[in-house]
C-alpha cells in the first residue's frame, strides 16, 4: 500500500519523493511479470486451442479414410503434424496373437523383425502401470527401445477392443538428434495426446466394422463377377478361380492338381518363393503329407516342410500355414486345391469359407470338363448340369449380391451420418442380418456340394432324436410359435445316412415353422411315422399358410420360393429332393392354402428294431 497515493507530490519533501518513484518502479516491475505471465497463459491456451482444432480436422479426415492403413497413416500423420514431434508411430495388432497387423511410421523407421517383439515390449509397460493411459519416458529411461528408437523422449499410448481382438498403440516424441530443435514435451501435451490417442480408437473401432464389411463386399463380388464371367471352357474357368484366389487371399503359392493332368494350375509370389522348385520338384506330396491322414474336406495346418521353397525372406518366429481343400466327384478324391501362406497374415474364417466355395465351384466345372471328355449321349444329365450350373452362377451373382448391395448402402449411410452411435447400432445389426442371409445361402451351397460330393454313409439313426433336434434348431425362425406333435414310437432306429437324412428333416420343419399361419393360435407341426416293409415313411404335416395349387409343382426347383413371407433361399427343398434321390427315396408334397401342408417322405432304411 503507497502512504504517499492520497498527498499532493508538491508536499513531499526530496527524500519522500524518491522513497515514491522507489516505490513505483517496483509496482511496475510487478506488473510487468504478471503481464508476462498472462502472455504465456494466452500462449499456452492459443496451443491448446490449436491442438484442439487441429484434433478436429483430424476427426474429419478419419472419416473419410475407408481403409485400416490409409487410417493409421493419418494417425501417424497427426501425431507428427498436431503435437509437434519429431516422428510418430501407429500400430494396430492382433490381440490373441500378438502379431502386428499394421504398423506405421512417420519421421522413424522400426525393422520388421523388431515388429514381436515390440509389441511384447510395449505391453509390458502397461502392465506394470496397469491405472496409466499414456506412459512416458525420457532418454536413459529405456535402453532396450533406444536401441531400435533413438529417442531423447517417447509418449506412448495403448488401447485393447477384447471384441474383436484387437490392439491399437499410438506413440510419438522427439530424437536425440532433434533434441535441441524441438521443445521439450509439457504436461498439456501429455494430456492433449491422452484425449488424441482416445479418439483414435474410438475412430477405429467404429471403422473396423466398416472396413471389414467393406473387404468382405469387395472380396465376395470379385467372386461373383468372376463367377458370372465364366467361359465354355471349364479348364480356363478353373485356372481363373486360381487366379482370383490367388490376388484375393494373398497367400504365397497357390496349386490345383487334379489326379488325371500332369501340370497343376499354380500361382506364387516370385519374390518370396521359388516356385519352379515346387513344380520343378514334381509331385506335390508334401502337400499331402500336410494333411497327415485327415479326412476332412478342408484342413488348416502349421508345417515347416514348405519353408525349403522359401527364398530367405522368412521372418523369424513366424510359422507357414497351409490350406487344402479336397475336390471329389462322386466321393472320390479327384485332385486337391492347396494354399500356402508363409508371412505373418493369419488366415480367417471368412478366407476358409472362400476357398470353401472356390472348391465348390472348381468341383462343378470339373464335372462339365468330365461330361466334355467322354462321348457320353445322355443328353438329360449334360443339360441338367448344366442348368445347375446357370443356376449356381445365378445364385452367386444374386442371391450374394443382393444382401451385399444392401450392406454396402448401409456403409454408405454410415459415412453419411458421421458416426451417430445410436443410427450406428442400427445400421450395424440391419448389416448383420444382410450378412446372415448370405450366410445362409453359402451354407446351403455347401449343403448341395456336400451332398453332390460326399458318399453315402449308413450309420444308426436314432429318428425321434433327429426330430427333436431339428425342431429345436428351428423353432425360432419365426416369432410366432409352432408346436411339435409325434406321432411315432419312442424308439425308431435304424441304419441310414444321418447326416443327410437331418439335413432334410431340418429343411421341412424348418419350412413349416417358417410358413406358419400367424393369424392361427394352435399352429403346430405334426410328424408321423409309419414302417412299411423295409422303408420309413414320414408325413409332416403344418397348419400354415400352405402354397397356391400354381406352385405346387415348381417347389421343389432351385431357387424358386413361392412367397415372400421370409426371406428364404428357395434351396431346401431342390436340396431335399436331391437328397433323397441320392438315397433313393422320394418326396412329394401336398397343400391347401389357408388350411396347411404336407411334405411325404419315403426312404428305404435298415431297421435295427
Ligand atoms: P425357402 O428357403 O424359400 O423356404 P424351400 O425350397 O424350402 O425354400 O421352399 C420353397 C418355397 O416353397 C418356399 O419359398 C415357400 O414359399 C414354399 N413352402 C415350402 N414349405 C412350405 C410350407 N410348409 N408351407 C408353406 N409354404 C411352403
Amino acid at each position: 500500500m503507497n502512504i504517499y497515493a492520497h498527498t499532493e507530490l508538491s508536499e513531499l519533501n526530496k527524500d519522500q519523493l524518491l522513497e515514491y518513484a522507489r516505490e513505483l518502479q517496483s509496482r511496475v516491475g510487478k506488473f510487468a511479470s504478471v503481464e508476462q505471465q498472462l502472455i504465456n497463459i494466452r500462449d499456452r491456451l492459443d496451443a491448446e486451442v490449436l491442438i484442439h482444432k487441429q484434433m478436429n480436422a483430424f476427426n474429419e479426415k478419419a472419416f473419410k479414410v475407408n481403409e485400416s492403413s490409409a487410417f493409421f497413416q493419418l494417425v501417424a500423420e497427426s501425431v507428427v503434424d498436431i503435437f509437434e514431434f519429431e516422428f510418430g508411430i501407429a500400430i494396430q495388432y492382433d490381440a490373441r496373437q500378438e502379431e502386428m497387423n499394421i504398423c506405421i511410421t512417420e519421421g522413424t523407421t522400426i525393422p520388421r523383425y523388431a515388429f514381436h517383439c515390440l509389441i511384447h515390449a510395449f505391453k509390458s509397460k502397461f502392465e506394470v502401470q496397469p491405472d496409466k493411459k499414456v506412459l512416458q519416458f525420457n532418454a536413459g529411461e529405456w535402453q532396450e527401445l533406444k536401441v531400435l528408437i533413438p529417442f531423447h523422449q517417447f509418449i506412448l499410448a495403448h488401447s485393447i477392443n477384447m471384441e474383436a481382438d484387437s490392439g491399437i498403440f499410438v506413440a510419438g516424441g522427439i530424437l536425440e538428434k532433434g533434441a535441441l530443435n524441438y521443445r521439450a514435451i509439457e504436461p498439456q501435451r501429455v494430456n492433449a495426446f491422452e484425449l488424441f490417442s482416445k479418439q483414435v480408437i474410438a475412430h477405429f473401432s467404429s471403422h473396423e466394422k466398416t472396413f471389414r464389411i467393406e473387404k468382405s463386399e469387395r472380396r465376395l463380388s470379385a467372386l461373383a463377377n468372376t463367377f458370372l464371367s465364366f467361359g465354355s471352357v471349364p479348364i480356363d474357368n478353373i485356372s481363373n478361380i486360381t487366379k482370383l484366389a490367388f490376388d484375393m487371399l494373398a497367400p504365397d503359392l497357390v496349386f490345383y492338381k487334379h489326379i488325371g493332368r500332369e501340370e497343376p494350375v499354380i500361382f506364387f509370389r516370385d519374390d518370396t518363393i521359388d516356385g519352379h522348385a515346387v513344380v520343378a520338384g514334381g509331385d506335390l506330396d508334401f502337400f499331402y503329407q500336410t494333411r497327415s491322414g485327415s479326412a476332412q474336406d478342408t484342413l488348416v495346418a502349421v508345417d515347416h516342410r514348405f519353408d525349403v521353397f522359401l527364398k530367405g525372406k522368412r521372418d523369424e518366429g513366424s510359422e507357414s500355414v497351409t490350406v487344402t481343400q479336397l475336390i471329389r466327384h462322386e466321393g472320390a478324391l479327384t485332385g486337391m486345391l492347396g494354399f500356402c501362406f508363409s508371412s505373418t497374415t493369419s488366415v480367417t474364417q471368412e478366407d476358409v469359407q472362400i476357398i470353401g466355395i472356390i472348391g465348390s465351384a472348381i468341383t462343378v466345372e470339373e464335372k462339365r470338363q468330365l461330361v466334355r471328355n467322354s462321348l457320353i449321349s445322355k443328353n438329360e444329365e449334360l443339360s441338367k448340369i448344366n442348368g445347375e450350373l446357370d443356376n449356381f452362377v445365378y445364385s452367386v451373382s444374386h442371391d450374394l449380391r443382393t444382401p451385399l448391395m444392401a450392406v454396402k448402402g448401409l456403409v454408405n449411410l454410415i459415412d453419411l451420418y458421421k458416426g451417430d452411435e445410436k443410427e450406428n447400432l442400427e445400421f450395424f445389426s440391419l448389416i448383420e442380418s444382410s450378412i446372415d442371409r448370405m450366410d445362409d445361402t453359402i451354407k446351403e451351397i455347401l449343403d448341395y456340394s456336400r451332398n453332390a460330393r460326399l458318399q453315402i454313409q449308413p450309420e444308426k439313426v436314432n429318428f425321434q432324436k433327429i426330430v427333436r433336434d431339428a425342431y429345436a434348431d428351428v423353432k425360432f425362425y419365426s416369432s410366432h410359435p409352432v408346436a411339435l406333435q409325434l406321432n411315432m414310437d419312442e424308439e425308431l432306429l435304424f441304419e441310414s445316412d444321418r447326416y443327410r437324412l437331418n439335413t432334410v428333416i431340418k429343411n421341412v420343419i424348418g419350412n413349416a415353422v417358417k410358413y406358419a399361419d400367424d393369424s392361427k393360435t394352435d399352429s403346430y407341426v405334426a410328424v408321423t411315422t409309419e414302417r412299411i416293409g423295409n422303408e420309413l415313411h414320414v408325413a409332416v404335416s403344418d397348419n400354415g399358410i400352405g402354397i397356391d395349387a400354381r406352385c405346387l409343382n415348381k417347389v421343389f426347383d432351385m431357387f424358386f420360393r413361392a412367397s415372400e413371407k421370409t426371406t428364404g433361399t428357395g434351396l431346401g427343398l431342390y436340396i431335399s429332393k436331391e437328397i433323397m434321390l441320392k438315397l433313393n427315396g422320394k418326396i412329394g408334397i401336398e397343400s391347401a392354402p389357408g388350411i396347411g401342408t404336407t411334405v411325404h417322405i419315403s426312404l428305404p432304411v435298415k431297421y435295427l428294431n
